[in-house]
């Protein structure tokens, strides 16, 4: 289908950017790369009347650093960026080993972490990573910043908490120090998305674990972390039976998605599946 009428805008500069958006950010829609919305808005599930479109934003926010003790990524930053990024193998490896597994080359290349998150599809694969490694949105507006946690910004499907004048600057989290992470998912056959993934970050001690945070991509409308399962984990031993033992029936309780690829019932099989996958990977680094 041919979307809707808009119109569009191209603006040079963040501040550009965040008056477009304080001046009418009700009826506007940010364009990142585009790979969600224009097919939501092919499809008319969304039908702004203004794209402001971000690309000439990318020089401002497409970076990696490590800055005041916490990993910081800009929302412009693409998928392949991640995957790719020395800094984050050496001091957050969980990031791009989940970013290696989204969809293809052509979509890592051009689909970004902001986006991503903001368009917080149930079965993407960030926001259950960014949840297990506590990370915190940075939220822009012409009034200033304002940080959300992770764990509060997803609150449906495709619904975050960002204000329609808002933009997503920036990721942040300090970085997972002698931690053991691994991302393991399910994916759809056609296009990558999750069917069930599970982000691992899992702290390890004379072959105990000591903490835990999981999160679940897939199950749920939102990305979901439980705390009895890790509470659960602290104390057992890594060997395969201690974890499978602790991980036995948490979802069962979930009310998860069901789709055509898959029933309620799969997909909390599934996830007590990915997260042995995904701890015992983790311990076994
Ligand atoms: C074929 C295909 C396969 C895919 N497979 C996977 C997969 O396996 N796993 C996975 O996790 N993802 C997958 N994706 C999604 C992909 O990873 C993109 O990250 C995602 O589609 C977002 O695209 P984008 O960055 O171009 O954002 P856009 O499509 O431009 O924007 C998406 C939404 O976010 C908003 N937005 C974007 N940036 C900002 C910002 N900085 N501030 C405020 N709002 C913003 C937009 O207004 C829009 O509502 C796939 C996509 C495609 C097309």
């Amino acid at each position: 289908m041919i979307p809707s009428a808009f119109d569009y805008y191209n603006p040079a500069s963040l501040d550009e950017a965040l008056q477009m958006l304080a001046e009418d950010g009700e009826n506007s829609k940010v364009m990142a790369g585009g790979h969600s919305l224009i097919p939501a808005m092919r499809l008319r599930l969304a039908q702004p009347e203004k794209i402001i479109d971000i690309q000439g934003l990318r020089p401002h926010l497409s970076y990696i650093k490590e800055e005041d003790g916490l990993i910081k990524i800009g929302a412009m930053t693409t998928h392949y960026q991640v995957e790719s990024s020395e800094l984050l193998k050496a001091s957050a490896p969980l990031l791009p080993e989940a970013a290696a597994v989204i969809g293809d080359v052509q979509v890592r290349n051009w689909g970004t972490v902001g986006g991503s998150l903001v368009h917080a599809d149930p079965s993407s694969d960030l926001p259950s990573v960014m949840l297990a490694l506590d990370a915190e949105m940075v939220l822009t507006s012409v009034k200033g910043e304002r940080v959300e946690p992770a764990l509060s910004f997803f609150s449906g499907i495709l619904q975050t908490t960002i204000e329609p004048d808002e933009l997503l600057t920036e990721i942040r989290f300090k970085a997972p120090a002698g931690k053991k992470t691994s991302y393991k998912k399910l994916p759809n056959k056609a296009s990558h998305y999750s069917v069930v993934g599970c982000a691992a970050v899992v702290g390890v001690a004379d072959g105990k674990i000591t903490d835990a945070a999981l999160a679940f991509s897939g199950l749920a409308e939102v990305p979901l972390r439980f705390d009895e399962l890790e509470n659960n984990l602290v104390g057992k031993s890594t060997d395969a039976a201690s974890i499978e033992e602790a991980c036995k029936g948490f979802a069962s309780g979930v009310d998860a998605l069901e789709d055509l690829h898959g029933s309620q019932d799969y997909r909390r099989a599934m996830a007590e599946v990915f997260a042995k996958r995904a701890i015992l990977a983790a311990v076994s680094r």
